[in-house]
């Protein structure tokens, strides 16, 4: 099973299931590669500052880590995974910053390097990025791999809605997700999306509307739930110590997801269902509990009350509020 692995909990598809029925039974381990990527939001080809949320402090320099430093990286991965875990299959995954920020002979010998390791373990690859760093070279590149590992591209989208994307300064647009997403209809990449609930600005009945606006999307076939929390060395830090704004508790966090897993479409799988930071690098909201703990909470009130993934949806819920026009491309 992977990190994001729970034990099998009645009324939404989980990542751990999924694994485990993709790959024949295997334990299969995520090992987390750092190929020192940059960020063109922190770079100036997009922003400066980064994203608000966005720990600085995790910002790695800007300059890939060599072939020889990515071996180690994975080789490592794999004995730890290994020893701690009895993993016994492995998806090599491009995490931190956005691993297609740069050019596409980059890419290649990274992605080649990193896939020469242990190939007869390794069953996938993942890739994490921005809408806006992929084209069709790189989508071409990443799909080349499918022929003969599982890939997953993922993508944050975070909110939905462009005034908040703005406010956080992303540095990109609904409608940049959507337009690559069009592009991906038909792609054998696996599609993961990231949300983050609980910005400032917007009320439950337009957090609940991301779930319309996914379920529009035939070819996402993984979601990763975010709340918002705050991080130390992140701008949002800044303006939440000067002025605190509302966050979730894990009760009311508990209770939108009771409310948005039934508005979501079943067959998507769940691989995420909140944010985790390091202890001590978390400023807000702090629960007091371990992720398992946390999980278990979570997964516990909704087997509780009966939530079924799915069972609510509907395409027709309306998106309010700050929605831009934009992002109301056909489904
Ligand atoms: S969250 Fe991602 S896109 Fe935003 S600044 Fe951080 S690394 Fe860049």
């Amino acid at each position: 099973m992977g990190q994001d692995s729970i034990p099998p909990a009645p009324g939404y598809r989980t990542y751990g299931g999924y694994l485990r029925e993709k790959f024949g039974g295997h334990r299969v381990f995520k090992v987390i590669v750092d190929a020192g990527f940059t960020c063109p939001n922190r770079d100036g080809k997009k922003g400066y500052g980064g994203c608000t949320y966005c720990n600085v402090d995790s910002f790695t320099p800007a300059l890939p880590r060599s072939l020889d430093a990515i071996r180690a990286q994975i080789e490592q991965g794999i004995v730890r995974a290994r020893e701690n875990y009895d993993a016994e299959k492995f998806i090599i995954y491009f995490q931190p910053n956005t691993n297609t920020y740069a050019p596409l002979a980059t890419l290649r010998a990274l992605f080649d390097e990193a896939l020469s390791i242990c190939p007869e373990d390794v069953v996938g690859l993942a890739v994490g990025t921005r809408p806006d760093c992929l084209d069709p070279e790189k989508i071409a590149l990443l799909e080349s791999y499918t022929r003969h590992l599982a890939v997953d591209l993922e993508m944050g989208m975070e909110s939905i809605y462009d005034e908040t994307l703005s406010q956080l300064n992303r540095g990109c647009t609904h409608q940049d997700l959507v337009t690559v997403l069009d592009q991906l209809a038909h792609s054998p990449l696996n599609l993961c999306v990231h949300t983050v609930f609980g910005f400032p600005g917007e009320t439950r009945e337009m957090m609940l509307a991301y779930a319309a606006e996914i379920n529009r999307f035939p070819q996402i076939a993984f979601v990763k739930l975010h709340h918002l929390h705050i991080v130390a060395g992140s701008i949002m830090a800044v303006q939440y110590q000067r002025q605190p704004f509302p966050l979730f508790s894990l009760d009311e966090y508990t209770d939108f997801l009771c409310a948005f897993l039934p508005l979501l479409r079943p067959d998507i799988v769940i691989q995420r269902l909140f944010g985790i930071s390091d202890w001590d690098l978390l400023i807000a909201p702090n629960w007091g509990l371990k992720k398992v703990r946390i999980q278990t909470h979570i997964t516990r009130e909704i087997a509780r009350r009966g939530i079924i993934q799915g069972s609510a949806q509907s395409c027709s819920i309306k998106r309010e509020g700050k929605m831009n026009k934009t992002t109301d491309s056909p489904g």
